[in-house]
């Protein structure tokens, strides 16, 4: 990817020079899927308008997504070679989603969405670092995405980690302890909770996340400010395959 461009097709309309380099790096690896890179370079137009649809009408997409897929309903997911070509030009997603890097919680999937409608931030425990923070506001400042979700789910290992670093002082290899110490102030909140620990845990850490979302980021701040956006939790459950939204954090 030549560095004077970025998944919209022209870095330098969109972004402060001075954090490109930074930006380009935390984005490259995995999380932009609809690239569109213009021959023309800088001067090249928008090739695809931003959605029209308001938070709410994002919203019930999804929601009436997973309702068919927890039917087992036939998919009318838009994912064949016209759609796909009509993409090249360029991404209009409706939503941003930070979901879990969880294999059996796949967004599209679950929310019966095709190419180029759902803008993806996943890792173990759905967690907001620096990379994932610019990817959420660059699906909303820059990408016009009406609607983001924190998905966590039923059962979440990066959670159940957290509780065993808080309850066992557990440890584990690499950087994985590293990456789920965001998530302990979940834990510590859900431990004066009734009911199931995990289960409150993930509830709560997915909850946390939108909150920080809403309060620690300038560009979506603004987005709420002029009611074009909206930011909710949620959990999934494997059994039924229901997702349970929390629009109140
Ligand atoms: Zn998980």
């Amino acid at each position: 990817m030549r560095d004077d461009l970025c998944c919209c097709g022209d870095f330098s309309r969109h972004h402060l020079s001075g954090g490109r380099r930074a930006f380009m790096g935390s984005v490259a690896v995995g999380v932009l899927t609809a690239v569109a890179l213009p021959i023309g370079g800088s001067q090249a137009a928008d090739p695809v308008p931003k959605t029209t649809l308001t938070p709410d009408q994002a919203l019930r997409l999804l929601k009436d997504g997973n309702e068919q897929f927890r039917m087992d309903a036939p998919s009318r997911a838009a994912q064949g070679r016209e759609r796909r070509v009509e993409l090249a030009r360029g991404q209009a997603p409706f939503c941003v989603l930070v979901g879990c890097s969880d294999s059996r919680v796949p967004p599209e999937l679950l929310f019966g969405r095709g190419l180029g409608e759902l803008f993806i931030i996943r890792n173990a425990g759905n967690t907001i670092d620096t990379a994932a923070l610019g990817s959420v506001e660059y699906g909303v400042g820059v990408l016009g995405c009406p609607l983001v979700v924190v998905l966590g789910h039923e059962t979440c290992g990066a959670v159940a980690a957290a509780i065993e670093v808080v309850e066992k002082n557990a440890t584990f290899p690499g950087v994985i302890g590293e990456m789920i110490q965001p998530i302990i102030p979940a834990v510590l909140a859900a431990r004066s909770q009734s009911g199931d620990l995990l289960d409150n845990a993930v509830r709560t850490n997915a909850r946390r996340v939108a909150a920080r979302l809403k309060t620690q980021s300038a560009v979506l701040q603004e987005a709420l400010r002029q009611n074009r956006l909206k930011v909710v939790a949620a959990r999934y459950d494997f059994d039924d395959g229901n997702v349970d939204w929390f629009e109140d954090v």
